[in-house]
């Protein structure tokens, strides 16, 4: 890793990258919005480019100020640019924790402009409420407003001043709305130039992931965000144990099972004891490498990753080592080194224990492929009212099919799947008995499938 991943906070400290995670509802620009961010700073090209790392692109802050312009200064700042997490969706961001908060330390929240707030856009909302994560609304597509003019070389505010008075009216209406429903949702937000306080309120920045109008403002106002409200929280020891969140476990030609991992504390070497939450008990394991990504141009003749040494947060990585088949999307890493074994396993134990979901006596089983939307889906099924039974992480077995079937009620003999396969027996089995399937990968979708399944048991009874 280069050293650039941390800067000097003066104090014998290290400050990291703050973490950035894109969420909103599905179709509303989140891939697109950062294949821009990426682009516009491979294209700004000289200053640091990015690093392509497992899971997450870096983007320093000479390329930062690169994209920026005159909207950034570099000597304002010492934190050393930006870690977005490659992923999007708030299922991934609900997936990504830390010590019991978001392991994203802000958020983008991404939102059609024309579309406004769809449900998702709510789920998403609850979340950053749940995790008290400090975030900025990107109000995006703004090039599709009827009558629209671009400019992309300039702040987004001062395209906004050129436009039509149909364009500039029609584009103010939607701002206001979005404004509007974030004031409805119990947030306090406005235009990103007339915002004081970027934790009080919600900054919206009008954005175009189609022809890079506001990415500059964009990624400004993340970097003053996290200089000016974050910057205590990004102070870490580069050289102590390091400790991370599993964002996948991923079979690896060569290697076994391996976990892709985004690492936000101390260092990960080569030859570090991990502790890693898994399906049943903490796993103890040896590393075996630490992979990244190779440069692009090399990716064609080399294999696909390269091995290094050490690894400093914040950063992602891959893990190989034995006996990660059980490790879970979600749990805790933490390197042992000179800690006491005992201690760090009771640390990643503690840590799953806060994830650990309510059941009752009766009700559906679930199953997610992680920590983070099991817990999401099952607060929103305690907000629905259904009570579960079972809830664990992992394809659909057909030990969850013998539990449903035993299920008192009717309309408690459901298996709601999220993100997850359904193995070939479990199939059969519920081919062939009394347990029905729901399987979806949008929380939202899946709870009401369910729930359209129960008003017709109901409507059936009466
Ligand atoms: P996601 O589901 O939120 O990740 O959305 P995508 O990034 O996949 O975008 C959904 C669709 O909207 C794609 O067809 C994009 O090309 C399109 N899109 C995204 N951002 C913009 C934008 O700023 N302007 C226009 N015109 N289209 C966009």
């Amino acid at each position: 890793m280069s050293e650039s991943d941390t800067t000097d906070a003066g104090d014998g400290t290290q400050l990291r990258t703050p973490i950035v995670a894109v969420l909103g509802h599905v179709d509303h620009g989140k891939t697109s919005l950062l294949d821009e961010v990426r682009g516009s700073a491979v294209t700004a090209g000289e200053a640091g480019a990015i690093t392509q790392h497992i899971g997450a692109t870096a983007v320093p802050l000479s390329t930062i100020s690169d994209i920026a312009g005159s909207l950034v200064n570099p000597d304002d700042f010492d934190l050393p640019g930006l870690l977005f997490i490659d992923t999007p969706g708030h299922h991934s961001f609900s997936t990504l924790r830390s010590r019991g908060g978001a392991l994203a330390d802000i958020a983008i929240l991404v939102v059609d402009v024309n579309d406004g707030f769809q449900p998702q856009t709510h789920e998403a909302l609850d979340i950053l409420k749940r995790t008290q994560t400090p975030f900025i609304v990107a109000a995006n597509k703004i090039d599709t407003i009827p009558g629209w003019n671009p400019n992309p070389d300039t702040p987004v505010q001062a395209t906004l001043e050129r436009q039509s008075d149909r364009a500039e009216s029609r584009l103010n209406e939607k701002l206001y709305e979005l404004i509007g429903e974030l004031s409805e949702e119990g947030f306090s937000a406005d235009m990103y130039w007339r915002v004081q306080n970027f934790r009080e309120n919600i900054g919206v920045v009008p954005v175009s992931a189609e022809t890079g109008e506001g990415i500059p403002d964009l990624l400004t106002v993340l970097m003053g965000l996290s200089q000016r409200y974050l910057k205590s929280e990004m102070s870490i020891d580069t050289e102590g144990p390091g400790i991370g969140t599993v964002l996948e476990v991923k079979e690896e030609r060569g290697f076994g099972a391996t976990i892709d991992t985004v690492l936000y504390d101390g260092t990960l070497r080569g030859d570090d004891t991990i502790v890693v939450g898994g399906k049943n008990e903490p796993i103890i394991t040896d590393v075996r490498a630490l992979l990244q990504p190779r440069p692009l141009a090399e990716i064609r003749t080399e294999k696909q990753f390269e091995q290094v040494d050490i690894v400093r947060a914040a950063a992602g990585v891959k893990i190989a080592a034995p006996d990660l088949d059980d490790a879970m999307a979600g749990a805790p890493v933490r390197v042992v080194r000179d800690r006491n074994l005992e201690e760090v396993v009771a640390e990643v134990r503690a840590e799953l224990a806060d994830i650990e979901v309510v059941t009752e006596e009766q009700g559906v089983v679930v199953k997610a492929d992680t920590l983070g939307s099991l817990e999401a889906i099952a607060a929103a099924l305690g907000e629905a009212e259904i009570p579960i039974v079972r809830a664990e992480v992992g394809d659909v077995a057909p030990r969850d099919v013998a539990v449903a079937s035993t299920a008192d009620e009717p309309k408690h003999a459901a298996i709601l799947a999220f993100n997850v396969d359904v193995l070939d027996d479990a199939a059969r089995e519920i081919e062939q008995g009394n347990v029905n399937l729901f399987a979806d990968d949008v929380i939202y979708q899946l709870i009401e499938e369910y729930e359209e399944h129960v008003a017709a048991i109901e409507d059936a009874q009466q």
